[in-house]
């Protein structure tokens, strides 16, 4: 498709423009116990990945993100923190087929009062698309065409086999291209032309458009905009993203921002309460049943004194009984959320805040495992990391020594704290909970 033949814009206004990112597969083909757009690439949920290489496109507003429903908290922890920014992140259930789940995605962007007047659909699984595909999809719509997709040349020779496994033919791959995404359309045409082919399975929605007369051009792909189909294809786009951030790090190997973000400290925390009679126990802050209850100065949450000393640790500033006393009748009972937000505020003054957290919880019990994205939560909350990088385990001791007789919980804690940068002083505790 070449420029002269696009037609002209219908009006001069600007296009509104959202994104339609469809994760809502189940990954059958790819193993494992998650699907494979939540699986980790590189450090982060594949999912993740691709969403914000979209966040940073000028003149998007939204991003509709869709799920199969049973994976909504999946896509949730995916995408924490994203959903607080701009463009706007929503998450949406999907159906059982990718059509029906584009459907459903443009459907969510045509309620309300303000639809966008163009939409770019892309694959979840296709983390590493660059921004200037995603600009050039775009501009090819805003130059005046129905629909446009990413797409690249074919270059191997494509043979016709016979059911015999003979080749019959070489096809002519003259004007051939794969099918990438993004694809982007103007946004009440797509949104027909999916209406109309709702059942009748087509493989990508710029047939969709086809199928409906709309005229869709393509604009030049990158090799490395890979589908993660199979397990190989992890192993591929780790290796791309790796040698990206070889070329990033030497680029900015003098940029002394760069360097503050490689500042990061560690701290440890242990922390025992003995167990006293009673029904339940405070852990991260969260009071559930137990055969028990904890004793101490405070309200006992052996984890959040734990977590307190490591963030004390990495800030190499005492530890908590030098910062709250057990002599001191000010903190009797005190909710211990109170002890790990000083030292997160502690370390946000200096400039670090934190950036990981590590809890091991030493019990038979009460079971930690039906609370433990409850805690993973309100720690993510308190401290003001990423939910996906706080981790909550928890073990027995085989019925040996205190813990194993059911005398006292344990708690260890790893923290990891990062500096800024931070703008400003202010910057660096807005993350944390007053
Ligand atoms: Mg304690």
């Amino acid at each position: 498709m070449t420029a002269d033949i696009l037609r002209q814009p219908e009006d001069d206004d600007k296009p509104s423009w959202a994104a339609v990112i469809v994760a809502a597969g189940r990954g059958d083909r790819f193993g494992g116990s998650i699907p494979k757009q939540f699986r980790d690439l590189a450090g982060r949920p594949i999912l993740r990945r691709t969403v914000e290489a979209f966040m940073p496109v000028d003149g998007l507003d939204r991003i509709v993100v869709v799920v199969d429903p049973i994976n909504h908290d999946l896509a949730a922890m995916a995408l924490d923190g994203l959903r607080d920014q701009r463009p706007t992140v929503t998450i949406v259930p999907g159906r059982s087929d990718r059509q029906g789940s584009v459907l459903a995605g443009l459907e969510a962007l045509a309620e309300g009062s303000a639809p966008p007047s163009a939409v770019l659909i892309h694959d979840g699984v296709r983390p590493l698309v660059r921004i200037s595909t995603i600009k050039a999809v775009m501009a090819a719509i805003t130059g005046g065409i129905d629909g446009a997709i990413a797409a690249l040349p074919v270059n191997d020779t494509l043979k016709g086999v016979s059911d015999s496994g003979v080749i019959s033919r070489t096809v002519d791959r003259t004007g051939l291209y794969r099918a990438q995404t993004p694809q982007g359309f103007t946004f009440n045409r797509i949104l027909a032309a999916h209406r109309n082919a709702a059942g009748k399975q087509m493989t990508d929605d710029a047939a969709v458009a086809e199928a409906a007369g709309l005229s869709v051009g393509i604009v030049a792909d990158h090799g490395d905009n890979i589908k993660i189909t199979v397990e190989d294809d992890l192993t591929i786009a780790a290796r791309f993203i790796i040698e990206d951030n070889d070329l990033t790090a030497s680029v900015k190997a003098s940029d002394e921002s760069f360097e503050h973000c490689r500042d990061i400290r560690f701290g440890q925390g242990f922390d025992v309460h003995r167990t006293c009679p009673g029904q339940s126990v405070t852990l991260c802050g969260i009071t559930i049943p137990a055969p028990f209850s904890l004793s101490g100065h405070s309200d006992a949450d052996v984890a959040f004194h734990a977590i307190t000393d490591a963030v004390l640790g990495a800030i190499a500033d005492g530890d908590i009984g030098s910062h709250f006393p057990p002599t001191d009748p000010r903190w009797k009972g005190t909710d211990s959320a109170v002890f790990l937000r000083h030292a997160v505020e502690k370390a946000c003054e200096i400039g670090f805040r934190p950036l990981q957290i590590d809890l091991t919880l030493i019990c038979e019990r009460p079971k930690i495992g039906p609370h433990r994205d409850l805690f993973r939560h309100r720690l993510a909350d308190l401290t003001g990391a990423d939910a996906g990088r706080v981790a909550v385990k928890a073990t027995t001791s085989e019925r040996l020594g205190f813990t194993g007789r059911g005398e006292g919980i344990a708690a260890l804690a790893m923290v990891v704290l990062e500096r800024g940068p931070f703008s400003s002083a202010a910057d660096s505790t807005k993350r944390v909970p007053q």
